[in-house]
């Protein structure tokens, strides 16, 4: 993977009059024949700072990107994403399971809901691993097709998306938003400037609301937040995260992506020769020119790239993909889109940029060929481990016990005698039912002839452990005087369902010790 060097900028003037060039070609995007090489108009820069000094790559991270609007097969699919990321993210908080909400981290119980499932703080393996899936799952699609989780799922992306849809609806397409900005302050740049950040802050706000409705029950928020009842850290989250969504998807946008984002920077390590990503296919488009449609260019030396930059005019973090594979490139695929309708106009064969891998460019491999070699070692190996990881997860779900038994000796009373010739030994038992119904238990106790045990202060041998929660229940276990010779005696706790109970069916038994003093 190459870095792009930065290049010395144009001056405002040449930018304002690329930009100006660009409006005027805007309905077909083609330079007019013979037009010489415009450079890429895709920035517009505030000043020009001396080249290559530490001045001019700063410079670079205050460059405003006005990303042109395009419609294509990739641009299809971005929409599918953040329609679909959007209705999960806003909509499953108030999807309701069984009487209560769904998905809810709840921190105060230290309870994670999860439809059907309860989380507890030990079941904390289970996040752990559903980590390890995910990193190796993103491990698995870097190496097959860069990053597509960037381009399509990332909330940074999906978010710059909404808040440009917003944009373009209020500013107008690319060449309209830097006029605006150029222009100076009237009343109709002011109204427009505030409807769009009204409207990003309503949005911002939805989304932080949303946010904290995952860690305290949705429903119940609307009426806090009107009557100011929220806690205090309810109002910081919602705040915070609502002000991350606003900066990050109205002012840093493809600023995060390139300078904020780890995943950027060790991407290079994750794709090889054979990944595909998003590639300019520079033995068909070099040399490149403006040119006559009419013109037979492979006989006058041209390759099929006609200089237009539309590439880099759709592009949401302004790079050329010409310049070769960047680590900025988020592979949204918005310059295949363009691309493939400058190639319709030219009557040239679609894809001169296009997802393939950097062999197949070098070794002129045909599509089939190139995805052939997508299946190396550490892909088999990636989705091994995935296909592994997942199957134990799913199958320790499945055949995880509704309820945990802990028993825990009362340290104060070691053993008494009582009357009736009994030993008595006191216990504390606690119970986490895990499942969604109450659980009916019958406790009983073996290990010793004549064991007896009842649960105080009920005096009987029945336990009823509510739903989703967690029981702690002193016990006493009673054995005669001479049920063994003095000393530590391994018993077992033994709990069953009660016959008819509504609850899953249990047969448990958790060890333990009775002590029979001198
Ligand atoms: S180079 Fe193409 S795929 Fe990469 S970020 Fe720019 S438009 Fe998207
Ligand atoms: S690669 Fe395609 S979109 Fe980009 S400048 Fe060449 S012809 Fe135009």
């Amino acid at each position: 993977m190459t870095q792009r060097a930065v290049s010395p900028p144009p001056d405002a003037a040449t930018a304002s009059a690329a930009a100006s060039a660009a409006a005027s070609a805007a309905a077909p995007g083609l330079p007019p024949a013979g037009a010489p090489a415009e450079p890429p108009p895709g920035l517009w820069r505030p000043a020009p700072p001396p080249a290559n000094s530490v001045e001019s790559r700063l410079a670079e991270v205050r460059i405003k990107v006005y990303p042109r609007s395009v419609s294509g097969t990739f641009a299809h699919w971005r929409i599918v994403f953040v329609v679909l990321t959007q209705l999960i993210f806003y909509g499953l908080p108030w999807v309701q399971w069984e009487g209560r909400q769904a998905v809810l981290f709840d921190l105060g119980a230290r309870k994670f809901y999860l439809f059907g499932l309860v989380l507890w703080p030990q079941d904390v393996v289970y996040l752990a691993v559903l980590l390890v899936i995910s990193a190796l799952a993103l491990f698995l699609f870097t190496a097959v097709a860069g990053r597509l989780f960037c381009g399509y799922a990332c909330p940074q992306t999906v978010y710059t998306e909404i808040f440009m849809w917003i944009e373009r609806r209020i500013e107008g397409d690319r060449i309209a938003r830097i006029r605006l900005d150029e222009s100076p302050w009237t009343a109709r740049k002011i109204r427009l400037k505030v409807g769009k950040h009204a409207l990003w802050i309503l949005l911002a706000w939805w989304t932080g609301s949303t946010f904290i409705g995952y860690f305290a029950p949705i429903r119940d928020l609307g009426h806090q937040l009107f009557t100011l009842q929220l806690g205090a850290w309810q109002w910081f989250w919602m705040l915070f995260y609502g002000f991350a969504t606003w900066g990050n998807a109205g002012f840093m946008r493809e600023q995060v992506c390139k300078y904020m984002c780890p995943y950027a920077r060790f991407q290079s390590v994750m794709v090889d020769r054979d990944t595909f990503v998003v590639t300019y296919d520079r033995v068909r488009g070099e040399p490149r020119g403006g040119r006559s449609r009419k013109i037979d260019h492979r006989g006058a030396g041209m390759g099929d790239c006609v200089d237009c930059s539309l590439c880099v005019q759709v592009c949401p973090t302004g790079i050329d993909i010409r310049d070769g594979l960047q680590y900025m490139c988020i592979g949204c695929g918005a310059c295949i889109d363009a691309c493939n309708q400058v190639m319709a106009k030219m009557q040239y064969p679609a894809g001169l940029i296009r997802y393939t891998s950097e062999r197949a460019i070098d070794d002129g491999l045909d599509a089939r060929a190139a995805r052939r070699r997508l299946w190396r070692p550490r892909i088999l190996i990636y989705g091994g481990l995935v296909l592994l990881l997942v199957f134990g997860l799913l199958s320790s779900l499945a055949v995880r016990s509704p309820l945990r038994v802990d028993v825990i000796r009362d340290r104060g009373v070691l053993a008494r005698e009582v009357p009736g010739g009994q030993i008595e030994n006191i216990y504390r038992l606690q119970f986490i039912n895990t499942s969604d119904e109450a659980l009916r238990l019958q406790l009983s106790a073996s290990g010793l002839p004549g064991l007896s045990v009842r649960t105080m202060p009920s005096e009987s041998a029945d336990v009823r452990v509510p739903a989703a929660s967690n029981l702690l229940v002193p016990v006493v276990v009673r054995a005669p005087l001479d049920a063994a010779a003095p000393g530590s005696h391994p018993i077992r706790f033994e709990m069953r369902s009660v016959e008819g109970s509504a609850g899953p069916q249990l047969d448990l038994n958790e060890a333990a010790s009775f002590y029979l003093p001198q």
